[in-house]
């Protein structure tokens, strides 16, 4: 029997706001444990919690970047439990009445695009932390984060693979950042994600029963869980078993998941609207605003690039994937107009250096002045289109300007013509045997001269202009 796999993701990003969701406490990252508190964010009797209007911002922003509705009205709910990390016995979020509905966003994969939908985003408050230390039989707790801001976003069980979940995730990420309201890093928790995984027999309608997975802080992490899950559940199910719903948590040194708890319902939370915060009424003109101010997200920019600078849809699509890149590439056109060859350099020759070297591109040490000016000497004639590869190194290595390590290594390219046809008059002289093969017939030992033309300059001879040389020479 063949299974199809469904996915469904719930991703927790923080905002970058400067206070917490519903006092004013700092939201900064890495304070002594329980200095960033005050009596409401530490749940005390009788105080009562302001919406941060900047939260409401960002959130109407993502809703409008993934098609969703902004709600005129929305309610804070409160979800009862109980957890040492929780003062206030609940954690405030929007339940029934959420800011936000019904969205989408397309994921590129390596041969088609795909739609995938947004089932709701909604607002609510982070809860604390609680660390161990070794050797030690206790819990220490820190509040600092209680009451940090969040959104969540949930996906419809559209997601099939493993690797659309981590388009999926890549795009959601990108959003963010493009829109400049969450870091998204994963690693340090500002970007969470939780997989909903079931699987069902291929062709059938009906979902299977899900299994949720918490605590994948990578990207790497989520794809390898989902693999897991989906092989586990199919040997459930070829044992002649039934998945159960529960909560699962991924190892990843075992690359397994593991039972948690059952999954809890709902009515276990005991829902119910936060007496101490009035409905959310979101006015159109609010809405209009933001929509005026919003910057020009990925997709957009693909297709920008693919009208004006007639770039491929692959290379529109690389070069967009981040904010970061996109900038540094419209940066480079800037200083000088060449986008295609601009695009094939940071593709190739850029990114393969950050990747190896574990960079982001804004840790680049080939600022997009010294990429345009390289390809602005190739243009020129200064350099050839393979001794700019050197260059480019050079420029790597120890962050100069390309003009200066064409000038310290000696580089420039040889164009002179009565130069290069002393060389090229000292090469045929002494290769009297391919001379007369090539005048026999034999052409393709051009490629010999040529060959013999580099070598005697290093590299630097200006191919154009041998070729033509050679040519007058060997063809009279
Ligand atoms: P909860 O709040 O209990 O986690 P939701 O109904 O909000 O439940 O769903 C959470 C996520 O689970 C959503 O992303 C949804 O797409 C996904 N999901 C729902 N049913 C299934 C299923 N049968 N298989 C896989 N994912 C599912
Ligand atoms: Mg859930
Ligand atoms: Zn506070």
């Amino acid at each position: 029997m063949e299974f199809e796999p469904v996915i469904g993701l719930e991703v927790h990003a923080q905002l970058k706001t400067d206070t917490k969701i519903f006092c004013g406490c700092s939201t900064k990252f890495g304070g002594k444990p329980n200095t960033h508190t005050c009596p409401v964010c530490l749940g005390m009797p009788g105080v009562l919690p302001v919406l941060n209007r900047k939260v409401v911002e960002y959130t109407i922003k993502m809703a409008l970047a993934v098609n969703c509705s902004v709600e005129r009205e929305s309610r804070f709910a409160r979800k009862n439990y109980f957890y040492p990390d929780l003062p206030k016995g609940y954690q405030i979020s929007q339940y029934e009445l959420p800011i936000s509905l019904n969205g989408w966003i397309d994921i590129d994969l390596e041969k088609e695009t795909r739609r995938i939908g947004i089932t709701r985003i909604h607002m609510e408050e982070d809860a604390g932390k609680l660390t161990h230390e070794l050797g030690r039989p206790v819990s220490l707790v820190d509040l600092n984060r209680t009451g940090i801001p969040l959104m969540e976003i949930v996906s419809e069980p559209d997601i099939r693979t493993p690797e659309e979940a981590g388009a999926y995730l890549r795009k959601i990420r990108s959003i963010l950042r493009y829109l400049d309201i969450s870091d998204g890093n994963m690693e340090e928790g500002s970007f969470r994600c939780d997989a909903n995984i079931s699987i069902r027999p291929k062709g059938s309608v009906p979902f299977g029963t899900r299994a949720e997975i918490k605590n994948l802080n990578s990207f790497k992490n989520v794809e390898k869980a989902i693999n897991y899950e989906i092989y586990r559940q199919q040997e459930v199910i070829l044992d002649g078993g039934e998945v159960v719903q529960e909560t699962r948590l991924f190892d990843p040194d075992k690359v397994k998941t593991f039972s948690m708890r059952g999954k809890e319902d709902a009515h276990d939370y005991r829902y119910f609207p936060d007496p101490d915060l009035l409905p959310l009424v979101i006015e159109e003109e609010w809405v209009n605003q933001v929509r005026a101010g919003m910057p020009e997200l990925g997709d957009q920019k693909k297709e920008r690039y693919i009208k004006e600078f007639s770039l491929s849809a692959y290379d529109a699509g690389v070069l967009t994937a981040s904010r970061e890149t996109a900038n540094f590439f419209e940066a480079c056109v800037k200083e000088y107009k060449e986008p295609k060859q601009i695009a094939n350099w940071i593709m190739v020759s850029l990114m393969g250096l950050l990747n190896a070297e574990g960079k982001s591109i804004e840790e680049s040490p080939v600022t997009p002045g010294g990429l345009a000016g390289l390809i602005r000497l190739i243009d020129k004639g200064t350099i050839s289109g393979k001794i700019a590869k050197t260059v480019f190194e050079e420029m790597a290595k120890t962050g100069k300007d390309p003009e200066t390590v064409v000038e310290e290594k000696g580089l420039v390219q040889v164009s002179d013509a009565g130069e290069l046809e002393t060389i090229i008059k000292a090469i045929i002289e002494s290769s009297q045997e391919q001379v007369g093969q090539y005048r026999a017939g034999k052409t393709k030992l051009m490629g010999f001269f040529v060959g013999q033309v580099m070598k005697e300059t290093r590299g630097k001879a200006n191919p154009k202009i041998v070729n033509e040389i050679l040519k007058k020479f060997l063809d009279e």
